[in-house]
């Protein structure tokens, strides 16, 4: 199976996108992930994409794309999470793999804000919002400590939401007109209630 998450910035695709590919064995593929780390290792790749990421910019597509295709080189089963981000993309990669489904997760918009400026992370992958904290700087499933994306910020995160708005919002007529397209209507149920109903339409597939 070959998925595309797709969802606004903090509608919880990292969340979801975790337990999809621990229960659905799938190779989880995030190109905010490969950025985040290219950064860190401080790569060529992680130099040009940093001043893109911090400005709430998508990374040019040519380069995004080559990441992709070299990721997913000898894998049958996987989720492409951030990944198509624009009509551009989403083209290059039908010219290189058979997306099975596209699962959009909805979130109405006015949470959206409050979500990713209140998001913690921890490098395990787990990710928490500051209000179900209760003051806890660390991880409850590892006891590393908390820390915030650098792009999380009310800045940043405006031009993030315009940026899915103009660009990648499309893609949900993009995969609906190829019959890929299942929505899932988050509201602000938790990630358990979200991941019941992925399962479900997974499980129908
Ligand atoms: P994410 O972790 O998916 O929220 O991505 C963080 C940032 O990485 C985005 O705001 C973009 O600047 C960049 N990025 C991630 N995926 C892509 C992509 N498919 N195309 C271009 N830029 C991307």
């Amino acid at each position: 199976m070959k998925l595309v998450l797709l969802g606004a910035p903090g509608a919880g695709k990292g969340t979801q996108a975790e337990k999809i590919s621990a229960k659905y064995s799938l190779k989880h593929i995030s190109t905010g992930d490969i950025f985040r780390a290219n950064i860190k290792g401080g790569t060529p790749i992680g130099k040009l994409a940093k001043s893109y990421i911090d400005a709430g910019k998508l990374v040019p597509d040519d380069v995004t794309c080559e990441i992709v295709k070299s990721a997913v080189q000898g894998a049958d089963d996987y989720m492409l999470d951030g990944f198509p981000r624009n009509v551009y993309q989403a083209e290059k990669l039908d010219g290189f793999a058979q997306v099975d489904i596209c699962l959009n997760l909805e979130v109405d918009k006015a949470l959206l804000m409050d979500r990713i400026c209140g998001r913690r992370m921890c490098v395990c992958g787990a990710s928490y919002h500051v209000s179900r904290l209760n003051g806890s700087e660390v991880c409850a499933k590892c006891g590393k400590p908390l820390y915030r994306r650098e792009d999380d910020n009310p800045e940043t995160v405006e031009k993030r939401l315009e940026t899915y708005e103009s660009q990648t919002a499309p893609l949900i007529d993009y995969y609906g007109a190829q019959g890929k397209l299942k929505t899932i209507i988050c509201g602000d149920k938790s990630p358990e209630e979200v991941f019941a109903a992925v399962c479900e339409v997974l499980d129908s597939l």
